[in-house]
C-alpha cells in the first residue's frame, strides 16, 4: 500500500541493507532483495528474499513483509497472515505497543523482520521455534494478554480490561485488587500502562473475548510461569 512516509523512510535502507533495492512499481515505491541470517560472529545461516512494502499505518503499525522465495509455507502455523500472505512477525496488540512512537524501517528490519526470519530458519532445521511462539488468532490474543496481566480466569481478565480501558491508576500505597497482598504498584501496575497505549484495541479484543469465553466456559486461561 502506498504510504509517503515509508517511501521516503526507505530512501536510507540500501545504504544500510546493501542487498535490499529500492523497487518502483506503478506509482508505489518498495523494497525488494535479500536479507542475510548471520550470528554474532558473522557467521552465515541462511538468506531470504523478500519484499517489504509499505502499510496503512506505517509507522505506526509494521510495515509488510513478504518472502518471496517459498523458503517457507506461507500457511498460519508458519506465522504467515493466510489473507495476504504476508509474514506475522507479532501479534497485533503488541505490534501496535512496539510502535507506539513510530518505528523506523530500519529498526523494523534490525529487530523484527530478521529476527522473525532467523527463527524461520531455526524452524526449517530443528523443527521448532527456538523462542517460542504465539498461537494464532484469537488464542495468540489472550496468550499475549496473559504474559502481561496474569489473570486467575476469564473474568479477572476482562475486569482487568475494563479498569485498564478507565486509565485505572491507584495511589501509590494502594493493594492490588488482583493480587491482594501485594502492592499495585509493585505487581499490574507496568502491565496496566503498558496496555494503556493500546485501549481503544483491548476495547474490541474485550467484546470478542465475552462471546469467545461464552463460547466456551470450561476454557481455562494459560498461566504463564515468569
Ligand atoms: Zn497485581
Amino acid at each position: 500500500m502506498k504510504n509517503e512516509c515509508f517511501e521516503n523512510d526507505i530512501k536510507a535502507v540500501p545504504y544500510i541493507f546493501n542487498k535490499l533495492k529500492i523497487i518502483d512499481h506503478e506509482g508505489e515505491q518498495f523494497l525488494h532483495g535479500q536479507l542475510d541470517i548471520v550470528d554474532a560472529s558473522g557467521k552465515h545461516y541462511d538468506t531470504y528474499t523478500v519484499e517489504i512494502k509499505g502499510s496503512k499505518d506505517y509507522p505506526y503499525r509494521f510495515p509488510k513483509l513478504y518472502e518471496t522465495d517459498d523458503s517457507f509455507l506461507k500457511i498460519a502455523d508458519w506465522h504467515v497472515y493466510e489473507s495476504d500472505k504476508s509474514c506475522c512477525v507479532d501479534v497485533t496488540p503488541n505490534e501496535i505497543i512496539l510502535c507506539k512512537d513510530g518505528l523506523s524501517i530500519i529498526d523494523y528490519i534490525k529487530r523484527f523482520a530478521i529476527p522473525y526470519l532467523a527463527n524461520q530458519t531455526f524452524r526449517k532445521r530443528e523443527g521448532y521455534y527456538l523462542y517460542g511462539e504465539y498461537s494464532h488468532g484469537i488464542f495468540g490474543r489472550i496468550e499475549f494478554y496473559q504474559s502481561k496481566l496474569k489473570a486467575k480466569n476469564p473474568l479477572e481478565l476482562l475486569k482487568m480490561f475494563d479498569l485498564i480501558i478507565k486509565d485505572y491508576n491507584p495511589s501509590r500505597p494502594a493493594f492490588c485488587p488482583f493480587c491482594y497482598k501485594t502492592k499495585f504498584r509493585t505487581c499490574h501496575r507496568t502491565a496496566f500502562k503498558e496496555l494503556q497505549n493500546i485501549k481503544a484495541f483491548l476495547y474490541n479484543d474485550g467484546i470478542a473475548l465475552i462471546s469467545f469465553f461464552k463460547k466456551n466456559p470450561d476454557y481455562k486461561l494459560p498461566q504463564p510461569s515468569a
